[in-house]
């Protein structure tokens, strides 16, 4: 039996987690739960998983069960003796539960893809000391992860972008759309911030970085297509020339189950893809509509910290957009602007504090520059 933490247990990935605990009680124990403002959610699945310890991490509430204030995640992980944990934790925050977990020695099912995209080289570090592992719940890196037990030599690995809310638009079509527009995601139903970046194509740029740190693949042989229906999530392609694809429902559950179960696979327990009469379709990114996967690859080419600093400006250009401050399109321009500058302290990453130095000088710079220009 499987002891786990479900962190961001309120959320759209920790919910599907719950789900795959409730459906295999066998095998996965909650032996903790967060949540950062939903306190009532929080109290509720206690009655469901009596033994999870509560930390509620953003908001303060009488209930004395639970855990409260700043060390409570923290806590939380290192006092609860896990097997493993859950991240999926929504944001740049998300940092913290990735380091505690792998400080603690405790295999980590990484949804957070922040975390890699900000400190990928200083966790995997971390992890290889600690002999803990860090198994990817992203989709598309759940899906090389299992590509690429492949016993040939790799060519090209490509992830598949859906192309969001605004796919097939043009710049022109995307000057006075909304952040409500812009969550409406065509295939997968996901938390606000994730879906905005998929509207972007931000969160593919995100996870051009994630795959890039995460697997240590040369960023030439990273490869984007855009595939409208969401069934093929990534594929490699071999020496021989072949394509290997791997497909499944449009659905987190099998990425999060096989990451909570690792090393087992759970056999045949999720839906049963049906192929006949699908039609599977790919096209290439129109990089001059949605910049933000070029500025991914942009970002990797300039080397740290530029992908913190991408991950930085956008969460801050994103939080703008969701308040109506600045319009859709002025995302990327803030990005494009930030990456532009010469970071002025020196960095190593292997040193936290040079990590959370490049978040806060990145965010600092998105903010004044929407100060200076206003909508952008
Ligand atoms: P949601 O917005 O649905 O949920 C976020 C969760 O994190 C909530 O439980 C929330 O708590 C908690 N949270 C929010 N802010 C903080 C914070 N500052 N500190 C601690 N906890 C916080 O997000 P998703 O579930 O969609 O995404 C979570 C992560 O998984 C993201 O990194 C995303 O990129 C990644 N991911 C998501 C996928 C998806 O299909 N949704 C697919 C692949 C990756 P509360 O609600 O109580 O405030
Ligand atoms: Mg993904």
């Amino acid at each position: 039996m499987k002891k786990i933490i479900i962190l961001g247990a309120t959320g759209s990935i920790g919910k599907i987690a719950l789900d795959i605990a409730r459906k295999f009680p066998q095998k996965l124990h909650v032996i903790g739960l967060q949540a950062h403002t939903q306190a009532d959610t929080l109290l509720t699945l206690q009655k469901e998983f009596p033994h999870a310890t509560l930390a509620l991490t953003g908001a303060s509430h009488p209930n004395q069960h639970l855990l409260q204030g700043q060390d409570a995640l923290c806590r939380l992980i290192q006092n609860t003796h896990a097997d493993l944990v859950l991240n999926a934790i929504a944001g740049a925050s998300g940092l913290h539960a990735s380091l505690y977990t792998l400080e603690k020695g405790i295999d980590l099912a990484l949804a957070n893809k922040e975390s890699i995209v900000m400190a990928g080289e200083y966790l995997k570090k971390i992890a290889e000391k600690n002999g803990a592992k860090i198994l990817p719940v992203d989709s598309e890196h759940s899906a090389l992860f299992y590509l690429m037990k492949s016993p040939l030599a790799v060519d090209e690995y490509i992830i598949t972008a859906s192309g969001g809310a605004f796919r097939g638009k043009k710049v022109t079509d995307l000057h006075q759309v909304t952040a409500q527009e812009a969550m409406k995601h065509p295939t997968w139903r996901m938390g606000a911030k994730i879906s905005i970046d998929s509207a972007t194509l931000a969160n593919k740029g995100l996870e051009v970085i994630e795959a890039w740190k995460l697997f240590d693949i040369p960023i030439d042989k990273i490869n984007v297509l855009q595939h409208p229906q969401s069934l093929v999530h990534a594929l490699i392609r071999t020496q021989d020339g072949a394509l290997h694809a791997y497909i499944s429902e449009t659905y987190m559950e099998l990425p999060i189950q096989n990451a909570l179960l690792d090393p087992e696979l759970a056999l045949a327990s999720c839906s049963f893809l049906d192929l006949v009469d699908k039609t599977l379709s790919f096209t290439a990114i129109d990089h001059e509509t949605f910049p933000m996967v070029n500025l991914a690859y942009q970002a990797c080419r300039q080397g740290d910290p530029y992908p913190i600093i991408y991950n930085a400006s956008n969460e801050e250009a994103v939080a703008l957009f969701q308040a109506g401050k600045i319009p859709f399109l002025a995302i990327s321009r803030i990005v494009e602007s930030a990456l532009s500058q010469l970071y002025p302290h020196p960095f190593n990453p292997l040193i936290l504090a040079d990590i959370w130095q490049a978040d806060r000088w990145s965010r600092e710079f998105s903010s004044n520059y929407y100060k200076e220009n206003h909508t952008c």
